[in-house]
Protein backbone atom coordinates (compact mmCIF):
# COMPACT_ATOMS: atom_id res chain seq x y z
CA UNK A 1 0.00 0.00 0.00
CA UNK A 2 1.46 3.53 -0.81
CA UNK A 3 1.41 5.93 2.09
CA UNK A 4 1.39 9.62 1.44
CA UNK A 5 4.98 11.03 2.35
CA UNK A 6 4.43 11.97 6.29
CA UNK A 7 3.03 8.63 6.26
CA UNK A 8 5.05 5.12 6.81
CA UNK A 9 4.35 1.76 7.42
CA UNK A 10 5.43 0.56 11.29
CA UNK A 11 6.35 -3.04 11.55
CA UNK A 12 6.66 -5.45 14.34
CA UNK A 13 9.15 -4.58 17.00
CA UNK A 14 10.15 -1.30 14.90
CA UNK A 15 10.93 1.28 17.16
CA UNK A 16 10.74 5.24 16.33
CA UNK A 17 12.17 8.65 18.77
CA UNK A 18 9.44 10.29 19.80
CA UNK A 19 8.47 12.42 23.36
CA UNK A 20 5.73 14.72 24.35
CA UNK A 21 6.40 16.79 26.94
CA UNK A 22 5.00 20.74 28.18
CA UNK A 23 8.68 21.90 27.01
CA UNK A 24 8.14 21.29 23.18
CA UNK A 25 8.53 24.11 21.47
CA UNK A 26 5.15 23.02 19.99
CA UNK A 27 2.61 22.11 22.75
CA UNK A 28 -0.44 22.22 22.38
CA UNK A 29 -0.33 22.65 18.69
CA UNK A 30 -1.69 19.72 17.73
CA UNK A 31 -5.04 19.89 19.25
CA UNK A 32 -6.69 22.31 17.23
CA UNK A 33 -7.88 22.06 13.49
CA UNK A 34 -8.97 18.32 13.87
CA UNK A 35 -11.16 16.09 12.95
CA UNK A 36 -11.75 13.91 15.77
CA UNK A 37 -14.22 11.61 15.47
CA UNK A 38 -14.80 9.78 19.14
CA UNK A 39 -15.74 6.56 19.64
CA UNK A 40 -18.31 5.10 22.29
CA UNK A 41 -16.29 4.62 24.93
CA UNK A 42 -14.11 7.99 24.15
CA UNK A 43 -17.56 9.84 25.01
CA UNK A 44 -17.82 7.31 28.36
CA UNK A 45 -14.85 8.21 29.56
CA UNK A 46 -14.89 11.98 28.61
CA UNK A 47 -18.81 11.97 30.54
CA UNK A 48 -17.08 10.22 33.68
CA UNK A 49 -14.13 12.87 33.63
CA UNK A 50 -16.64 15.93 32.86
CA UNK A 51 -19.27 14.31 35.58
CA UNK A 52 -22.08 15.05 32.59
CA UNK A 53 -24.68 12.87 31.24
CA UNK A 54 -24.75 11.90 27.45
CA UNK A 55 -27.21 14.32 26.72
CA UNK A 56 -25.18 16.97 28.35
CA UNK A 57 -22.28 16.22 26.10
CA UNK A 58 -23.50 16.17 23.34
CA UNK A 59 -25.24 19.56 23.59
CA UNK A 60 -21.45 20.89 24.14
CA UNK A 61 -19.19 19.19 22.63
CA UNK A 62 -20.49 16.97 19.76
CA UNK A 63 -21.18 17.03 16.20
CA UNK A 64 -22.55 14.27 14.58
CA UNK A 65 -21.99 13.70 10.80
CA UNK A 66 -24.93 11.92 9.23
CA UNK A 67 -24.40 9.97 6.19
CA UNK A 68 -27.05 10.77 3.48
CA UNK A 69 -26.45 7.72 1.73
CA UNK A 70 -27.60 5.34 5.39
CA UNK A 71 -24.08 4.66 6.73
CA UNK A 72 -23.82 4.78 10.54
CA UNK A 73 -23.37 8.44 11.88
CA UNK A 74 -19.84 9.54 12.60
CA UNK A 75 -19.60 11.15 16.23
CA UNK A 76 -16.85 14.45 16.49
CA UNK A 77 -15.54 16.25 19.00
CA UNK A 78 -16.67 19.70 18.03
CA UNK A 79 -13.52 22.59 18.00
CA UNK A 80 -14.10 26.05 19.15
CA UNK A 81 -14.73 29.19 17.00
CA UNK A 82 -11.71 30.84 18.60
CA UNK A 83 -10.16 31.75 15.01
CA UNK A 84 -8.14 28.48 15.33
CA UNK A 85 -10.60 25.97 15.51
CA UNK A 86 -8.71 24.45 19.06
CA UNK A 87 -10.14 21.49 20.87
CA UNK A 88 -12.47 22.42 23.36
CA UNK A 89 -10.28 20.98 26.14
CA UNK A 90 -7.00 22.66 25.39
CA UNK A 91 -5.41 25.11 27.54
CA UNK A 92 -2.28 26.62 28.26
CA UNK A 93 -0.90 24.06 30.54
CA UNK A 94 -2.59 20.93 28.00
CA UNK A 95 -5.26 18.62 28.10
CA UNK A 96 -7.77 19.60 30.45
CA UNK A 97 -8.96 16.03 30.32
CA UNK A 98 -5.79 14.32 30.13
CA UNK A 99 -6.96 10.77 32.50
CA UNK A 100 -9.74 10.25 29.80
CA UNK A 101 -8.65 12.08 26.48
CA UNK A 102 -9.86 10.44 23.39
CA UNK A 103 -8.02 6.98 22.20
CA UNK A 104 -6.92 8.72 18.90
CA UNK A 105 -5.08 11.58 21.05
CA UNK A 106 -3.39 8.99 22.73
CA UNK A 107 -2.63 6.98 19.99
CA UNK A 108 -0.96 9.72 18.01
CA UNK A 109 1.65 9.68 16.33
CA UNK A 110 0.89 5.86 15.99
CA UNK A 111 -2.45 5.46 13.71
CA UNK A 112 -4.04 1.81 13.94
CA UNK A 113 -5.75 -0.13 11.20
CA UNK A 114 -8.28 -2.55 11.93
CA UNK A 115 -9.81 -5.08 9.90
CA UNK A 116 -11.83 -8.57 10.64
CA UNK A 117 -10.17 -11.39 9.29
CA UNK A 118 -12.47 -14.26 7.41
CA UNK A 119 -12.52 -16.45 11.01
CA UNK A 120 -13.08 -13.18 13.18
CA UNK A 121 -9.63 -12.23 14.14
CA UNK A 122 -8.51 -8.93 14.16
CA UNK A 123 -5.77 -7.93 11.95
CA UNK A 124 -3.90 -4.33 12.72
CA UNK A 125 -1.80 -2.34 10.58
CA UNK A 126 0.03 0.84 12.47
CA UNK A 127 2.01 3.49 10.67
CA UNK A 128 3.62 6.71 11.81
CA UNK A 129 2.11 9.68 11.35
CA UNK A 130 4.87 12.89 11.00
CA UNK A 131 2.23 15.99 11.16
CA UNK A 132 4.69 18.82 10.02
CA UNK A 133 4.34 21.14 13.21
CA UNK A 134 5.04 18.15 15.64
CA UNK A 135 8.52 18.11 16.71
CA UNK A 136 8.50 15.09 19.48
CA UNK A 137 10.05 13.42 16.56
CA UNK A 138 13.18 15.31 17.97
CA UNK A 139 13.05 13.66 21.34
CA UNK A 140 14.88 10.77 21.99
CA UNK A 141 13.04 8.25 23.61
CA UNK A 142 12.56 5.63 22.25
CA UNK A 143 8.94 3.03 21.47
CA UNK A 144 7.87 0.41 19.81
CA UNK A 145 4.16 0.28 18.68
CA UNK A 146 3.09 -2.11 22.00
CA UNK A 147 4.86 -0.02 24.41
CA UNK A 148 3.57 2.75 23.17
CA UNK A 149 -0.13 1.95 23.28
CA UNK A 150 0.57 0.48 26.78
CA UNK A 151 2.15 3.55 27.97
CA UNK A 152 -0.93 5.71 26.38
CA UNK A 153 -3.21 3.48 28.28
CA UNK A 154 -4.55 2.15 25.35
CA UNK A 155 -5.32 -1.49 25.78
CA UNK A 156 -9.02 -1.19 27.10
CA UNK A 157 -9.88 1.81 24.17
CA UNK A 158 -8.24 -0.93 21.93
CA UNK A 159 -10.22 -3.62 22.76
CA UNK A 160 -13.60 -2.40 23.25
CA UNK A 161 -13.00 -0.42 19.75
CA UNK A 162 -12.57 -3.58 18.03
CA UNK A 163 -15.93 -5.16 20.01
CA UNK A 164 -17.69 -1.98 17.69
CA UNK A 165 -15.66 -3.14 14.96
CA UNK A 166 -17.61 -6.20 15.03
CA UNK A 167 -20.96 -4.17 14.56
CA UNK A 168 -18.94 -1.53 11.87
CA UNK A 169 -18.03 -4.18 9.76
CA UNK A 170 -20.83 -7.29 10.03
CA UNK A 171 -21.34 -8.78 7.07
CA UNK A 172 -24.63 -7.63 6.35
CA UNK A 173 -23.15 -4.02 6.81
CA UNK A 174 -20.68 -5.14 3.91
CA UNK A 175 -23.46 -6.05 1.55
CA UNK A 176 -25.52 -2.93 1.60
CA UNK A 177 -26.01 -0.81 4.43
CA UNK A 178 -29.08 1.97 4.28
CA UNK A 179 -30.63 2.77 7.89
CA UNK A 180 -33.33 4.53 8.19
CA UNK A 181 -33.13 7.78 10.20
CA UNK A 182 -35.02 5.83 13.92
CA UNK A 183 -31.80 3.22 13.01
CA UNK A 184 -29.00 5.84 13.02
CA UNK A 185 -30.90 7.89 15.94
CA UNK A 186 -30.90 4.14 17.49
CA UNK A 187 -27.23 3.42 16.86
CA UNK A 188 -26.48 7.26 18.74
CA UNK A 189 -28.79 5.78 21.35
CA UNK A 190 -27.04 2.20 22.24
CA UNK A 191 -23.71 3.09 21.59
CA UNK A 192 -23.28 6.90 22.46
CA UNK A 193 -25.56 7.53 24.81
CA UNK A 194 -25.06 4.67 27.67
CA UNK A 195 -27.37 6.57 30.71
CA UNK A 196 -30.76 6.92 28.01
CA UNK A 197 -30.11 3.58 26.98
CA UNK A 198 -29.73 1.76 30.60
CA UNK A 199 -33.36 3.50 31.01
CA UNK A 200 -33.99 1.78 27.81
CA UNK A 201 -33.05 -1.60 28.76
CA UNK A 202 -34.65 -1.23 32.29
CA UNK A 203 -37.84 -1.19 31.16
CA UNK A 204 -40.30 -3.89 31.19
CA UNK A 205 -41.20 -3.65 27.76
CA UNK A 206 -37.58 -4.20 26.16
CA UNK A 207 -36.99 -6.96 28.35
CA UNK A 208 -40.07 -8.48 27.14
CA UNK A 209 -39.33 -8.30 23.79
CA UNK A 210 -35.78 -9.57 24.11
CA UNK A 211 -36.59 -11.97 26.55
CA UNK A 212 -34.45 -10.74 29.41
CA UNK A 213 -34.71 -12.70 32.69
CA UNK A 214 -34.18 -10.90 35.82
CA UNK A 215 -30.53 -12.50 36.07
CA UNK A 216 -29.60 -11.24 32.80
CA UNK A 217 -30.93 -7.77 32.84
CA UNK A 218 -28.78 -7.46 36.08
CA UNK A 219 -25.42 -8.89 34.53
CA UNK A 220 -26.25 -6.50 31.46
CA UNK A 221 -27.09 -3.08 33.57
CA UNK A 222 -23.80 -4.20 36.29
CA UNK A 223 -21.42 -1.60 34.99
CA UNK A 224 -21.38 0.54 31.78
CA UNK A 225 -18.84 -1.94 29.82
CA UNK A 226 -21.17 -4.50 30.42
CA UNK A 227 -24.35 -2.44 29.26
CA UNK A 228 -21.95 -1.23 26.05
CA UNK A 229 -20.87 -4.85 25.03
CA UNK A 230 -24.79 -5.42 25.07
CA UNK A 231 -25.38 -2.60 23.19
CA UNK A 232 -22.89 -3.92 20.84
CA UNK A 233 -24.48 -7.51 20.19
CA UNK A 234 -28.35 -5.93 20.58
CA UNK A 235 -27.62 -3.53 17.49
CA UNK A 236 -26.19 -6.38 15.19
CA UNK A 237 -30.48 -7.32 16.10
CA UNK A 238 -31.47 -4.25 15.80
CA UNK A 239 -30.09 -2.82 12.58
CA UNK A 240 -29.33 -6.03 10.60
CA UNK A 241 -32.44 -8.67 12.01
CA UNK A 242 -35.41 -6.60 13.26
CA UNK A 243 -37.38 -5.37 10.64
CA UNK A 244 -38.05 -1.30 10.58
S1 LIG B 1 2.68 18.75 18.07
FE1 LIG B 1 3.63 16.77 18.65
S2 LIG B 1 5.20 17.22 20.20
FE2 LIG B 1 3.93 19.07 19.93
S3 LIG B 1 2.43 18.89 21.56
FE3 LIG B 1 1.51 17.93 19.76
S4 LIG B 1 2.05 15.75 19.86
FE4 LIG B 1 3.34 16.85 21.33
S1 LIG C 1 -8.82 16.07 24.03
FE1 LIG C 1 -6.94 16.87 24.92
S2 LIG C 1 -5.29 15.85 23.81
FE2 LIG C 1 -7.14 15.60 22.60
S3 LIG C 1 -7.16 17.28 21.13
FE3 LIG C 1 -8.31 17.95 22.94
S4 LIG C 1 -6.85 18.98 24.24
FE4 LIG C 1 -5.69 17.81 22.75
Amino acid sequence: MDFPDNISRLCGKKHFSFGCHPDVACFTECCRELDLALTPYDVLCLCKELHMSAAEFFDRYVVVEQDEKGGVPVVYLGMVDDGRASCPFISESGCKVYNSRPGACRAYPVGRGVTLAANGDVREVHVLVREAHCQGFAESDSHNVAEWFKNQGLTEYNAINDEVLRLLQHEKAAQSLCLTQEQKDTFILALYRLDEFRNMVSSADFCDKYMLDAEERQAILADDMSLLRFAIRWLQIRLFTEKT
